[in-house]
């Protein structure tokens, strides 16, 4: 038999209400045994929809499966049925594969349209550029290269096979170019095309070129939702959160039919948490209460953590509580947010609660509840938490725990335990745990053994300027100066700079970025006054700023106005220039905050009676009439 005879089964079987309309497998057997008895079953077609009905509709792979092997001769219609319902389904490409090769050997028939979306999708799942090749070739040889669904597999195989250069040439061959006649092209070509584009720009994010993808997207003559979520979730994914945030408003600036959707949410969240940007977290929030965007565990777990990681932890909880799904990131998100604000107890009983109601934790539940214990102090909770965590959740503990652990004991004072756990890690300790202990002997006058994890600290990060800043930091607090100069000079000859330490404010859903000693800003002259007023309020209530962290060898008046400029306090000033009396202030920094901003904004706190938070490197501090919830204690 020729192609063309069977050309009427490329379009989908006719219909069998009688099968189609089946609720459950039961219904679809008594059927089937009727067909049985009165010989119908013979039939290709109504197997075909029997075939149909149990794998795609009914979801019972194994009962299509076993009517489709029991057939004579089976048609294109169920071959095409198999294979989408095994490749999509159960997510096997490679049984779906071998029945489209199966299909192949088959004298009396021919794949066609319907089958190579779901055979190339089962070759974009292994990655296997070879075997894509291939079914490319019998595209060709069948003439369906002009088939929108099968040509966006067929580039989208060669996206995920990582192989841009072919994906190109088969993308330039299909799409519109500038100099076609737009004005005689179908809509239905052109939304072919916005598909296509997409496909390349994702295939450009998934490989890390966002300049490529970018390029792209910034030449698509018509955009839908998922090109800008590609976009968005692109630079999200790769840590570029300001071109996430600001690409997810120039979305909703130029672009007004298309709208953020459920994905969009998904992708943007984790921005806006990092960023610190509260009032536009609200904003989604409400866009998705507002919309009818179901807000599921996976949504919810990036609200609860976007309003625990901007500082609002009373809303994260409200959050939590009001979802009706919760998974273990869920939890997580709410037992390590609470961690952060130093929130112990809570994030203990959250932690407890979880337990309690059968919810099994990750090994990233125990980095919360252990940096809780670590935060609030509960030395003999986090080594009971340790120990379960290895006992009863069986989990082998990562860097990431040992961390925790020795950050507990550190800062508890209990040096010696902190410094043999290090000694018995199954893994190399590396710069963030040599960093904390060296924090802890800073905190607690340990003089000698700072020397010795010091030395540690060069030799396995000698070009990371946190191990010489925290080394600095150390003598400086024992007031051995000698040793400061001798950090100073080591990271002159290494040629060490200092990470510039930068801070940020949100102010009416805009984000203000500030370095240290910024003069970029448009209000800069309006901020240093507030500086200046600042600075002699705190003068005149005898305020000492503490200098001893002034990595400058200059005189006390030049270290003074050196700590006067640190990027926080410029965030601060600005805050309090641009709101009204009563609003809180919400800065983000990007590295640990340092001893005289810590007690300057305490102060700044009373004298302006406003509620300041800061979220540094690695937790929250609450600055409210005085005091800050950390409790001098980070
Ligand atoms: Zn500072
Ligand atoms: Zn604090």
């Amino acid at each position: 038999m020729n192609i063309k005879s069977f050309k009427s089964y490329t379009t989908p079987a006719p219909n069998f209400p009688e099968i189609s309309n089946c609720k459950n497998i039961k219904e679809l057997k008594q059927i089937h045994a009727k067909l049985i008895k009165t010989a119908k079953i013979h039939d290709p077609l109504i197997t075909a929809e029997l075939v149909k009905c149990s794998a795609l509709s009914l979801g019972d792979l194994n009962y299509g499966r076993l009517l489709f092997y029991r057939m004579n001769q089976p048609n294109p219609f169920s071959y095409n049925t198999i294979i989408r319902a095994i490749s999509e389904v159960e997510d096997d490409p490679l049984e779906a594969l071998s029945i489209f090769t199966l299909m192949l050997c088959d004298d009396f028939i021919s794949p066609n349209n319907f089958t190579f979306p779901s055979v190339l999708k089962a070759c974009a799942k292994l990655a296997n550029l070879g075997v894509g090749k291939q079914v490319h070739a019998h595209v060709t040889k069948l003439g369906l290269e002009d088939d929108d669904f099968v040509v966006s597999n067929l580039l989208r195989m060669y996206v995920m096979c990582g192989v841009m250069d072919d994906a190109h040439v088969l993308f330039s061959r299909r799409i519109l170019h500038d100099d076609d006649n737009v004005n005689g092209v179908s809509k239905r070509r052109e939304d072919g095309d916005v598909v296509l584009r997409n496909v390349m720009v994702d295939g450009y994010v998934k490989l890390g070129d966002l300049g490529a993808a970018r390029q792209l997207f910034d030449k698509m003559p018509k955009r839908s939702v998922v090109s800008w979520n590609g976009m968005i979730a692109g630079y999200a994914q790769r840590g570029w959160f300001r071109d996430a945030i600001e690409i997810f408003r120039e979305m909703q600036l130029v672009d007004e039919n298309v709208k953020p959707n459920y994905v969009t949410l998904v992708s943007i969240l984790p921005a806006i948490s990092h960023m610190g940007a509260l009032e536009l977290g609200k904003w989604i929030h409400l866009y998705a209460e507002r919309n009818d965007i179901e807000i599921d565990d996976v949504l919810g777990s990036a609200l609860v953590d976007m309003y625990s990681k901007c500082g609002s932890v009373e809303k994260a909880i409200q959050v939590f509580e009001s979802l009706p799904r919760k998974n273990t990131i869920t939890w997580n998100a709410i037992i390590n947010g609470l961690a952060t604000h130093g929130r112990a107890t809570e994030s203990i009983h959250y932690f407890s609660m979880m337990l309690d109601m059968g919810i099994e934790p990750s090994d990233v539940t125990y980095i919360g509840v252990l940096s809780a214990c670590s935060h609030g102090g509960k030395v003999s909770e986090g080594k009971m938490f340790f120990d379960h965590m290895i006992r009863v959740a069986g989990f082998k503990p990562r860097i990431e725990h040992y961390g925790c652990m020795v950050d507990l004991l550190g800062r508890n004072g209990l040096l010696r335990d902190a410094e043999e756990l290090v000694g018995k890690m199954p893994m190399k300790p590396d710069a963030v745990i040599y960093k904390s202990l060296l924090g802890a002997c800073k905190m607690h006058s340990d003089i000698e053994m700072g020397r010795r994890v010091a030395k540690h600290l060069m030799e396995i990060a000698p070009s990371d300027s946190g191990s010489y800043v925290a080394l600095s930091n150390m003598y400086a607090s024992l007031e051995d100066w000698d040793g400061v100069t001798e950090v100073r000079l080591l990271m002159k000859n290494r040629d060490i700079r200092k990470d510039p330490g930068c801070s940020w404010i949100e102010i009416d859903g805009a984000v203000h970025e500030f370095l240290v000693e910024d003069d970029s800003h448009p209000h800069v002259k309006e901020i240093r006054l507030m500086l200046g007023e600042i600075s002699n309020k705190l003068q005149s209530i005898g305020y000492q700023p503490n200098t001893k962290h002034v990595l400058l060898n200059v005189d006390e008046e030049a270290k003074q106005s050196a700590l006067f400029y640190h990027s926080e306090k410029i965030a601060v000033a600005f805050g309090l220039i641009s709101t009204s009396s009563q609003t809180p202030l919400r800065v983000v920094k990007n590295l640990r905050i340092c001893d005289d901003c810590h007690s300057s904004i305490k102060m700044i706190s009373k004298l302006y009676s406003r509620k300041i938070i800061v979220r540094d490197r690695k937790r929250f501090h609450h600055f409210e009439d005085g005091s800050c919830s950390c409790n001098d204690y980070w």
